[in-house]
């Protein structure tokens, strides 16, 4: 019998879905719920080898999504029997300390999940939705979690210890958990695997440059240091995210604007980076636009953000002792060359040099022939990885 492995990623009014045949990796459908739990109604959409399409759906549940799409898989005959499926991986935003590896979700981890959504409680309380109207549906099959911040938790404690009072990470658990572990980590291997080299052997900085922006020192086959924190907020500038800034700040603006926590909250996550910088878009194609039109304030949002990018690599490369491989990858980092150039300009001290025409095209490897400095741009599927785990835990 064919062992196929859903892999979900489950917002609070969406739920994405990828169907693998493995160990072959094979997507046989992919798609989406939209507006889930509003008073409208819901849209599904998926494609397929064969197919595509988009419907209105009169369901307002996480449970109703996932029981329609049982149904679905059924009736369009991407499943014979429900049995096919042999695991069902769910995306996890925060593992704290206590999920350092992807893991079968039984009682425990279900109620470890659930003590971590103060830790996240966006993202944690929507993931524990998904699981649980999966587990209703299918209670047999095996469930489960891929955890964000799981592959950072081999970070040494200098790089995730905050330097405030050492209580507050024993008793409130404030440190460094990094963010989009996975994706981190699925790069990586597939810089090893094209590179025909050990993942332990290599120095590697993975720049995970979408809306949402990381960086990841990747030493000994093991996240070393990575720029996102406690929160996904800290470290590069993104699409509507600050990144770092002098923590004062807020202070400042609390006593002399009298901003409160929700403002300031607001103000850092959705009305800073790309958009507050240029006042205009969050998009990086808007400002790399509006840049080459000579409007200032997007050149200076692209400067700050590859900037930021920049000194990270350098920043990593010193930490480790060097850099054998630098992979640029998501939305920004496979698609904007102009930010790849931006980013690489000025680092050939460290061996990182550009061939301007491979940057261009997008090529696999886009570093200058002759240069130590391996450059990869290689596309992330953390919903594959999501599956990979899924299937070795789930055999
Ligand atoms: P997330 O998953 O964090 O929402 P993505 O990885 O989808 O983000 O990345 C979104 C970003 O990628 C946007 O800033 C978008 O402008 C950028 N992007 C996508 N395609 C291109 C492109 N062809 N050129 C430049 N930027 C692009």
């Amino acid at each position: 019998m064919p062992n196929k492995i859903m892999s979900i990623n489950a917002g609070s009014s969406s739920l994405k879905f990828q169907l693998f045949e493995m160990p072959e990796e094979k997507l046989l459908v992919k798609g989406l719920f939209e507006r889930l739990g509003g008073n409208d109604e819901a849209i599904f959409g998926y494609s397929t080898d064969s197919a595509k399409e988009s419907t209105q759906l009169s369901i307002s549940s996480h449970k109703e999504a996932v029981d329609f799409l049982l149904k679905f898989l059924i009736d369009k005959n991407i499943l014979e029997t429900l049995e096919e499926l042999k695991g069902v991986g769910h995306r996890v935003a925060h593992g704290g300390e206590e999920f350092p590896k992807s893991c079968v979700i039984g009682i425990q981890e279900e109620q470890g999940i659930d003590k971590l959504c103060q830790l996240a409680p966006l993202h944690n309380p929507v993931n524990l939705v998904g699981i649980r109207a999966f587990k209703k549906a299918l209670p047999d099959t095996p469930q489960v979690a891929v955890f964000d911040t799981s592959f950072h938790q081999t970070m040494p404690a200098k790089n995730y210890v905050y330097p405030i009072p050492y209580t507050y990470y024993e008793e409130e658990g404030i440190r460094k958990y990094g963010f989009h572990g996975t994706s981190h980590q699925f790069v990586a291997q597939e810089a090893t695997k094209e590179l025909g080299e050990k993942l332990t052997d290599l120095k590697i900085v993975s720049c995970h440059l979408g809306n949402g922006a990381s960086i990841c020192a990747i030493k000994n086959g093991q996240s070393f240091d990575t720029s996102m924190g406690f929160t996904p907020l800290a470290g590069l500038m993104m699409g509507t995210r600050c990144g770092d800034i002098d923590p004062s700040i807020l202070t400042y603006l609390m006593k002399n604007k009298k901003m409160d926590a929700d403002a300031l909250e607001a103000m850092m996550n959705q009305q800073s980076g790309f958009l507050g910088v240029s006042g205009a878009s969050n998009d990086s194609r808007d400002i790399l636009k509006r840049a080459s039109e000579g409007d200032t304030q997007s050149q200076l949002a692209l400067d700050i953000f590859t900037n930021r990018v920049k000194t990270t690599i350098g920043a990593y490369a010193a930490e480790m002792g060097g850099i054998d491989v630098l992979i640029f990858t998501a939305g920004i980092g496979e698609n904007a060359e102009k930010v790849r150039e931006m980013c690489c300009s000025e680092l050939d001290f460290l061996g990182i040099k550009l061939d301007a025409e491979r940057n261009k095209s997008g090529d696999l490897f886009i570093q200058q022939d002759g240069k130590p400095v391996y450059v990869m741009v290689i596309p992330t599927n953390e919903e594959l990885k999501i599956a990979q785990d899924t299937f070795e835990l789930a055999k």
